[in-house]
């Protein structure tokens, strides 16, 4: 099969995995120890740290490893929220975020927390999916707590304006959470040009390993105050304890670097799949047969309003699930439910005012480093196919 859906995880690239070896089975020694093992792979952190934490503008101390962007939105979140100083209980977050960040702010709001979502512009306008500002400066006030939105939607690719986010909440001295998971290596990201306090990030959407990922954490008068969400032995200053997992990290900044090194070419690459397969389809389907969800970007602005290899796009009168059904050979996720354990449609397309059986008529296309213009073409041809046999199905059944 074909693997078209970059933004569950991607696969990792071999010069990745050469980095991590020699971590398993010869500096294998714990960070924290004090022999020549554990100070070999002491050193390796130490490199890594430095190389991620400059490849975003911050400083090596304001990285915090954990497992993941589930974690780090977690750390980031339920830490500031819970710790004792905190500046008061309302949080500010956004409907389209993802569901690491929506369930921790659920449980906060179930132990009392005040929680406001904003909701985004609506579909079929050229921005949908981007937040209002006004909406946001609206809903802010002193003694705000956290506001945490996301850079680049998962499923939409929109990028939400954090530039301008940080200013409204910096005029407050608000702290600023980013989710940034979609983003980090795919479009440039710094800390300070975005004004970003916390960012969670993780190495799986970047061609490097599952299980380990970052926070952000902006050193600054007054300290940040976070309250550690896993306690033990101690590590990363205490701010995340367990033994670090340094073939990950060192994986993670090869991910990382390698990334950012092919950026700019890699994102014209994708750009130019994505409007191939985008039209190609409309060509086979129709304009009516195809329409496209989340923010436009046929436009001189694209790079600035959507992830470059996302493509999500509804087939009016199709369901998505079915449709993913009749092609085997494609590896990709539709929008008919958030998650397989999940039968409601996605809350994403649902909060850019889609009606239920639209958001169930879409596929999520996420193209990716190892896509070709081959893969993208027998893409195309195969969804237009699938759609084309299910019309007709229905035609026949006349249902
Ligand atoms: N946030 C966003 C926007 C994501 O797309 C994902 C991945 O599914 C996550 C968080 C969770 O990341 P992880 O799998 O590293 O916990």
């Amino acid at each position: 099969p074909i693997y078209l859906d970059n933004h569950a995880t991607t696969r990792v690239d071999p010069r990745v995995i050469e980095s991590m070896l020699p971590y398993f089975t010869q500096q294998y020694g714990n960070a924290n120890s004090r022999h020549a093992f554990g100070q070999e792979a002491a050193q390796a952190v130490d490199v890594a740290r430095e190389a991620i934490a400059a490849s975003i503008g911050a400083m090596p101390e304001e990285i915090v490893f954990t497992s993941g962007a589930t974690e780090s939105n977690n750390l980031a979140i339920r830490g500031i929220a819970e710790h004792p100083r905190r500046r008061g209980d309302p949080l500010v977050s956004v409907r389209t975020e993802h569901s690491a960040v929506l369930q921790p702010l659920e449980k906060l709001q179930g132990k009392g927390f005040e929680v406001s979502l904003l909701g985004v512009a609506q579909h079929g306008t050229s921005e949908a999916g981007r937040i209002d500002l006004a909406d946001l400066e609206s809903s802010l006030r002193d003694d705000t707590t956290l506001v945490s939105i996301m850079l680049a939607n998962n499923e939409i690719g929109v990028i939400q304006p954090l530039a301008e986010i940080a200013e409204l909440c910096g005029k407050r001295g608000i702290p600023l959470h980013c989710d940034a998971t979609q983003a980090v290596g795919k479009i440039p990201v710094d800390v300070n040009e975005l004004g970003i306090d916390l960012m969670s990030f993780t190495a799986h959407k970047m061609y490097g390993p599952k299980g380990i990922g970052a926070l952000y954490v902006r050193r600054k008068r007054p300290a940040l105050r976070m309250s550690p969400q896993i306690v033990g032995g101690g590590q990363q200053s205490g701010r995340r304890s367990g033994t670090l997992n340094v073939p990950g990290i060192v994986g993670f900044a090869r991910a990382l670097e390698l990334s950012i090194e092919q950026m700019e070419e890699e994102s014209t690459r994708l750009t130019q799949l994505r409007l191939r397969l985008h039209e190609n389809l409309v060509e086979r389907l129709g304009t009516e047969g195809v329409m496209l969800c989340g923010p436009e970007y046929r436009t001189k602005n694209e790079l600035k309003q959507r992830l470059p290899g996302n493509l999500n796009l509804a087939f009016p009168g199709i369901d998505g699930e079915a449709l993913l059904l009749e092609m085997p050979n494609l590896a990709l996720s539709s929008g008919a439910a958030c998650s397989s354990a999940d039968a409601s449609p996605s809350h994403v397309l649902m909060a850019l005012g889609m009606k239920e059986d639209a958001a169930r008529s879409t596929l999520r296309f996420g193209i990716g480093r190892f896509n070709s213009e081959e893969e993208i073409d027998f893409a195309a041809e195969q969804v237009a196919a699938a759609v084309a046999r299910l019309k007709q199905l229905q035609s026949s059944t006349g249902s």
